[in-house]
């Protein structure tokens, strides 16, 4: 378990950046052949927009000073978090470590959907009215700063390893563009792969425009979350590949302009309550 440890720590960064754009390539590829959805793409002007967020996103963690494994060491150093005060064994926490981080990013979801003033910020995620590999970043940077500080006091109560830690990020690299991505996993496998992991199918219906679907599935890397409290929800493959995708309220070309995704935190517009929305259809925006 210490050589696993030492080697992440030279090796966990370059191999999750390595995970993330060879499977940003190989998935991207995928959807050209084995696409779920024959919509267009929508490239051009959506392309530039989720990827210029993503680079925004990547600058925005790296000046973030805190890290999750800093705050990992100093709680294993110290003897906080529960698992370090039960001394549970390095082989034993690995697994559990893992499962937890799971269960955070999992809970933080939620908490971006449930209460108002995050769903302000995670709802530009949602605005996208295609899925493909270019929505697995498109986020509000403010989404990153709201969710980190609870993340890294969660590591610290918990007492996650810096090995599991390091372990998921790589991990999580690969499923958070899997799950976003255009892709028709042949059903036989599907299948078997939703029984644990986040497919494309199981994601897609997070993205639908219709509420009661947008609240489920907000596993990002494991379906068991979703499974035990309640959330998790399945579509049949056809309605799959016909679904609008997006918010209801914002089928137009106001999600292609980065200062209105931007700004969409501070709009009071009717994205404010969604089932007000809802049930107020022609509403003012
Ligand atoms: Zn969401």
């Amino acid at each position: 378990m210490e050589a696993l440890e030492q080697f992440l720590r030279t090796e966990a960064e370059p191999l999750q950046y390595a995970a993330f754009f060879g499977s940003l390539v190989i998935l991207g590829f995928l959807e050209l052949a084995i696409s779920r959805s024959r919509a267009a793409p929508c490239r051009g002007r959506r392309w530039s927009i989720n990827f210029g967020l993503t680079a925004l996103n990547i600058l925005i963690l790296g000046a973030i000073p805190v890290s999750g494994v800093f705050v990992a060491d100093y709680a294993r150093d110290h003897g906080y978090g529960l698992l370090n005060v039960l001394s549970v064994s390095a082989l034993l926490a690995l697994p559990i470590g893992i499962l937890v981080r799971s269960l955070l990013s999992w809970a933080i979801h939620l908490a971006m959907h449930k209460i108002p003033l995050f769903w302000r910020v995670h709802r530009l995620h949602h605005t996208d009215p295609v899925l493909d590999i270019s929505t697995t970043v498109r986020f509000h940077p403010l989404e990153f700063l709201i969710a980190t500080p609870v993340l890294l006091l969660a590591i610290l109560a918990v007492g996650i390893s810096p090995t599991a830690l390091m372990a998921y990020e790589i991990f999580d690299a690969v499923m958070a563009v899997f799950s976003h991505a255009n892709i028709r996993v042949p059903s036989s496998i599907e299948r078997i792969l939703r029984l644990v992991l986040v497919t494309p199918d199981v994601h897609r219906i997070h993205h639908s425009s219709r509420q009661a679907e947008t609240d489920s599935n907000y596993g990002a890397t494991l379906t068991i979350w979703d499974r035990l409290f309640g959330t998790y929800r399945e579509k049949a493959p056809r309605a799959l590949a016909t679904m609008t995708l997006g918010l209801e309220e914002c089928q137009d070309d106001r999600v292609n302009s980065i200062w209105w995704l931007l700004t969409l935190p501070v709009r009071t517009t009717r994205l404010i309550n969604r089932q007000s929305f809802e049930t107020q259809p022609d509403g003012a925006g």
